[in-house]
């Protein structure tokens, strides 16, 4: 008899270069090789982007077959030894972490991995989870990646869901910076790829998204809807080096995922992904360096909410509000040195905006020209025509407001793995984009051939 058998890994990643998804995709390789029978392709979960101990992304990595029960102790040897080899276990912040689960994902890992897109989980709860659940876990060191390992098992990518081809580099050029993609075809493949791919540009700057900066041995990664597109795009790219070997992960990127949890102002907590609804209660003031600070409230209380220079359009539509706005605003809550809370914006959505009064000096009732004041409390006189009106008080006019409701989020080049783009809006997932395994078998077979060609 055939059971689902999953695969948590996470935080084998080291700062220096280390790459889990790397790992991965060998391990799935191998396991693929032996003749096991995948249900899916890798998943790439990224979890809460906010917690200041965690790399920016923040990822961990999931492997999901179907196995006789006499075959599960091979894969589970394959997986540690897997882990152990590709791991630095001398580096500090590694603490990298494998589960293994038999059988369907039950109900509280789901409520688990939910929780860790936008909330700081315990690794005692961690335990307890894995536990009651009967999920084995091997600690290659501490205990913190367990956390990463059971939700990434738990992700549910039913409401959406997006794909990553990432090409690896041979070992030759880890480490050296420049990769050799040529930038007009990465431009080309973006025109061709509308709609199917993202974030593969930023407009504004013309810039090239796909490729990393660092000694990571990640060539390219290309992020779209389906995993054919991503593979038709990746072929439409000039690159002058070897690629080691190339893998397709599902994943929850541009989703917006980690904002799926709408608080009142009294219950937020240092390092969460939020969701706030409220009415700007303080104006927007400018701090050095050009960031925009306004104050949000609710019925429960309110917050500082910070719109930083590189958001740019969150930023410009963040320096018009006024009070009494009404706003939707999404991204980290930061703790400050004096015990208050503030809201880091990662997406500001205007809901309502009210009315402001200019007050002007009143016309002249005989020319039509603009009065000048006679002092306080004085009255109006005409410049033109000497016309006076010592009785006539300021005259209020609407000012016309310079935003429009709608949601502003930061340029591509400032998203995190999460941010749901611009382009991804209005994207509802096609059934034709839903994997199935024999789908699974014809892409990886495509991907054998990619590695082979180049
Ligand atoms: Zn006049």
């Amino acid at each position: 008899m055939q059971t689902e058998f999953h695969i948590g890994i996470d935080d084998t990643d080291s700062r220096l270069g280390g790459c889990t998804t790397y790992t991965t995709a060998l391990l799935f390789q191998e396991l693929v090789s032996k003749g096991f029978k995948p249900l899916d392709f890798p998943w790439l979960v990224r979890l809460n982007p906010n917690i200041p101990w965690k790399t920016r992304g923040n990822g961990a990595l999931s492997l999901h077959f179907t196995l006789e029960e006499d075959q599960m102790q091979e894969v589970k040897k394959t997986a540690i030894a897997a882990i152990e080899r590709n791991t630095d276990l001398s580096q500090r912040s590694t603490d990298p972490a494998v589960v293994f689960l038999k059988g369907l994902v039950p109900t509280p890992l789901s409520e688990f991995a939910a929780r860790a897109l936008h909330s700081i989980l315990s690794i005692r709860e961690a335990r307890q989870i894995a536990e009651a659940l009967d999920v084995e876990t091997h600690l290659l060191k501490g205990p913190r990646g367990l956390v990463g390992a059971l939700a990434s098992i738990g992700a549910n990518f039913c409401q959406d869901h997006t794909f990553e081809i990432i090409a690896y580099r041979t070992r030759e050029n880890i480490g050296i910076t420049r990769r050799r993609v040529n930038h007009d075809s990465v431009r080309l493949m973006d025109a061709m790829f509308r709609g199917l791919t993202f974030n593969n540009v930023d407009d504004e700057t013309g810039r090239v998204l796909i490729c990393p900066h660092g000694p990571d041995p990640v060539l390219l990664g290309i992020r779209g809807e389906d995993p054919a597109s991503v593979t038709k795009a990746f072929n439409q790219i000039e690159i002058d080096e070897p690629i080691e070997r190339v893998m397709i992960f599902k994943t929850n990127q541009g989703t917006d995922a980690h904002l799926g949890c709408l608080r009142k102002i009294e219950a937020l907590r240092p390092y969460q992904s939020t969701v706030i609804a409220g009415r700007v209660s303080v104006p927007p003031r400018v701090l050095r360096g050009g960031h925009v600070i306004f104050r949000t409230g609710d019925e429960t209380g309110s917050v500082d909410c910070a719109a930083y220079r590189a958001t740019g359009p969150v930023r410009e539509t963040a320096l018009q509000l006024v009070p009494g706005d009404s706003v939707t605003v999404s991204g980290g809550i930061r703790p400050r040195p004096i015990g208050e809370l503030t809201l880091n914006v990662e997406k500001l959505e205007v809901t309502g905006l009210v009315d402001t009064v200019l007050l002007e000096n009143p016309s002249c009732p005989n020319c039509g020209t603009r009065c000048e004041s006679m002092g306080k409390g004085q009255g109006f006189r005409c410049r033109k025509c000497k016309a006076r009106l010592p009785k006539t008080s300021k005259v209020q006019k609407l000012e016309l407001r310079k935003i429009t409701l709608g949601a502003y989020l930061p340029p591509p080049r400032a998203h995190r793995h999460l941010t749901k783009p611009d382009s991804r809006n209005g994207t509802h997932r096609h059934p034709q984009f839903e994997t199935k395994s024999d789908n699974i078998d014809q892409t990886l077979e495509s991907l054998v051939s990619i590695s082979i060609a180049s």
